[in-house]
């Protein structure tokens, strides 16, 4: 192996090895044929596969160059040394010095002391990791990229031998990969979408088993990859015609992106040259799914790592296409309480399912901020996602729970467990009922104060939601959501035509709308961004519109055109100073004039306002109250600001308290400030909410709420047994304090007082 191996190498080396696992004598023989031919072609001293048994060991199997003796003796745990690292993380490693690596357990049986460096790669089949295929030299060597890459297309290959049955029998690898099954099980993940199913199992990708790897003529495979590329964009195109959606519509534009990611050539390059070096078109799509899957996972770009779903999603429906299986969305007897199961899924794939059956979803990866994850947001359905593991432990059929309150998946639950998840059903269906029952009557609390409660969105399907909450408008319009899904920048007209479907949707309820807040981590594909270290801290928001004004002019005129004639609220994000309000303002000034001066009807009344995000502009209010229209805290970032506490870092998530003095006086003192200034304030962070944290900031004068819509029933039934001045009076005392928390004496106080939080 001292030089790379090209396509030809590769391919005659793919070729040897298929003629010999097609070759007469046992699976063992043939293995340790197989070992001796590698190590030859790779030019290696060592070459040992390691086969994963019962309880999750693995066992050398067959080895060319260590000693015979240990085949079948030596055998690690996974976790266990470098081969059982390597079984663990399912993740190839090469090692100069493999002595010196903290992991490296000796065995003398082997005799492996006398080599130094290895080269290591799991075998792996339909995402599970059967052995350990391992190459070892005296010299300290570098491992290339290249070798790694042949050494993994090679361990492919070996899967079918291992995967076969006659190695391990059928019963014992039943055993290795279906861990637990048959009992409850109780898998803890992250909340993707709230609410929760209980259902039966479907899995979305029947798993596609190549099953064929090696090819003799490249010709042919490129063929059939060219034609199963082309009826992929059919079906597309198919999903497009049948979803019933419209242009405008977001859920298209996830759609359009989608579509642009099957034309990428890169990817398309790839597989191409994988066929190359001889594998079947399918074998080549699923190992360049495997290097995308490896390469993107690790990427810290957030944007990045979530097209590994969409390529993942391609890739499936591509291998569908080269295999002629279907998908279980396909499928006429879908059960009617379907909770698919995916390791990941595309947001195509989600739309094709039939609604009305889809109860839930659990994922092995997925994340908050994906595609699917805006869908499933989008269509209310329950969504539970990184559950490590989970495709080893279920079945199709299998009954499960879905709790996307907790984040947490229960497989084949126990009688009692089960009625324990029904009950809580009933109890938020019967909760419903009664927001239902208030849903018309004002937020007031029991002593008259008014408290007005609206809704963040970031959607058009979301301003549905106005009516049946009862929300009294929509406080924060989250305006780059749209962007992000989106796979180029909108025009003036596009978005013109956004926000007037937005407006006629909310149909006069005021709608709050906040100019772009992009950067950071709310990447837009079609923007080149580069890494930043501190990215809430960096270049985002009105810091990068005002760097770039045509971007926020743009934007200001679509929202002019949009509300012409009828009333408009425009905030700006993340103004840190005065002089940045004023610099905003004044590009919506410029754009009000033209827009006056080519006769077009403008907005009337026109609000302009500001988040209050970060804590600077607090010592700036005297100023800025006399030059805004309203003020909106932004406690998602202002409380991470407040504490320097990264809002999105699970280790830190519990860290402070929102309900602690520091944080109550601050949103006291801003409350005040306002209401002498006559000025009205909103807050619309998350906090908002939550009926215990909503009772505070009304507590110390916050009058308007904005959150997500789901919370509107649960806050308003606090409102309105909420008796004000006794409470108000309690923070007084509470505020002085120097407790970390006040959070338990706030939940004592509600409970005495009766109020539901
Ligand atoms: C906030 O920071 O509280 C806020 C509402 O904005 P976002 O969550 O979009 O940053
Ligand atoms: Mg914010």
């Amino acid at each position: 192996m001292q030089t790379a191996l090209g396509p030809g190498a590769t391919r005659r080396l793919l070729k040897r090895l298929r003629d010999m696992m097609a070759a007469a004598g046992s699976a063992q023989q043939r293995l340790d044929r197989i070992v001796k031919i590698i190590a030859a072609d790779l030019i290696a001293e060592v070459c040992s596969v390691y086969v994963m048994r019962a309880g999750q060991v693995l066992e050398l199997f067959a080895t060319e160059g260590l000693n015979q003796d240990a085949v079948h003796k030596t055998r690690l745990r996974v976790g266990e040394g470098i081969v059982g690292e390597i079984a663990q993380s399912a993740r190839t490693l090469a090692l100069s010095d493999a002595q010196s690596h903290p992991n490296f357990a000796y065995r003398p049986e082997t005799g492996e002391d006398i080599y130094h460096s290895m080269l290591g790669v799991p075998i792996l089949r339909a995402g599970r990791t059967l052995g350990v295929l391992a190459l070892q030299n005296r010299t300290f060597r570098e491992y290339t990229e290249e070798e790694a890459e042949t050494l993994q297309t090679v361990a492919m290959v070996l899967a079918e031998l291992v995967a076969g049955g006659e190695l391990v029998n059928p019963e014992e690898m039943l055993r290795i990969e279906d861990v637990g099954l048959g009992s409850t099980e109780r898998l803890d993940g992250l909340k993707l979408n709230d609410g929760i199913a209980i259902g039966t199992v479907v899995l979305h990708q029947p798993r596609i088993s190549v099953r064929q790897m090696v090819a003799d003529d490249p010709q042919a495979e490129l063929k059939r990859l060219r034609d199963a590329m082309s009826g992929m964009r059919v079906d597309i195109d198919r999903i497009f015609e049948t979803s019933g959606l419209s242009e405008g519509d977001e859920r298209w534009q996830i759609l359009e992106t989608y579509r642009m990611f099957a034309e990428d050539r890169g990817w398309l390059q790839r597989i191409s040259e994988r066929i190359e070096t001889g594998l079947t078109a399918e074998a080549a799509v699923q190992k360049v799914q495997e290097d995308n899957r490896a390469r993107l996972s690790q990427t810290t770009d957030p944007y990045l790592r979530e097209r590994v779903d969409d390529f993942d999603d391609l890739a499936n429906r591509l291998l569908r296409h080269l295999s002629g299986d279907r998908t279980a969305a396909d499928a006429a007897d879908l059960p009617d309480d379907t909770v698919l199961v995916a390791r990941n899924i595309g947001p195509a794939e989600l739309l094709e399912y039939d609604r009305r059956k889809l109860k839930g979803v659990v994922l092995e990866e997925g994340s908050p901020t994906a595609h699917v994850s805006i869908i499933a947001h989008a269509l209310d359905i329950p969504m539970v996602g990184r559950v490590p593991g989970l495709l080893g432990r279920v079945e199709s059929g299998d009954a499960i729970v879905v709790d996307g309150i907790s984040g947490q998946t229960i497989l084949r639950p126990r009688d009692d467990v089960r009625e324990t998840f029904a009950q809580a059903i009933r109890q938020r269906d019967a909760l419903r009922a009664g927001y239902e029952a208030i849903r018309k009557l004002p937020a007031v609390t029991r002593d008259g104060t008014p408290v007005s409660l609206n809704m963040n969105a970031g959607l058009v399907i979301d301003v549905d939601h106005l009516a049946d909450s009862g929300a009294d408008g929509i406080g924060l319009y989250r305006t780059e959501i749209p962007f992000m899904i989106r796979s180029s920048m909108p025009d003036v007209v596009e978005q013109t035509d956004l926000y007037r479907r937005i407006l006629d949707r909310a149909d006069g309820r005021p709608v709050v709308f906040r100019t772009l807040d992009i950067g950071g981590d709310k990447l837009l594909p079609y923007m080149e961004h580069v890494a930043q270290e501190n990215p809430a801290m960096g270049f985002r928001a009105i810091r990068l519109t005002l760097d770039r004004p045509a971007i926020l002019r743009e934007q200001v005129r679509g929202l002019l055109r949009a509300a012409g004639g009828r009333r408009l609220d425009l905030m700006f994000p993340m103004i840190s100073e005065v002089a940045e309000f004023d610099a905003a303002r004044e590009l919506v000034e410029i754009e009000i004039a033209r827009e006056r001066k080519r006769g077009r009807t403008l907005p009337e009344p026109i609000h302009i306002g500001t988040m209050l995000e970060v804590p600077s502009l607090y010592w700036q209010l005297p100023q800025l109250l006399k030059r805004v229209d309203f003020l909106s805290v932004g406690s998602n970032d202002l409380l991470q600001f407040l504490f320097a506490c990264d809002r999105g870092n699970p280790e830190l998530a519990d860290r402070y308290d929102a309900l602690s003095p520091p944080v109550l006086r601050f949103m006291r003192a801003i409350a005040s400030e306002c209401d002498a200034a006559g000025v009205a304030l909103t807050l619309c962070g998350d906090i908002a909410s939550r009926p215990l944290e909503a009772m505070a900031l009304i507590g110390v004068g916050f009058r308007r709420l904005s959150m997500p819509f789901p919370a509107i029933g649960p806050v308003k039934a606090m409102v309105r047994s909420l008796e004000l001045s006794p409470l108000a009076k309690y923070l007084d005392e509470l505020t002085k304090l120097a407790d970390h928390s006040v959070r338990k004496k706030l939940l004592s106080f509600a409970r005495d007082h009766n109020i539901p939080v």
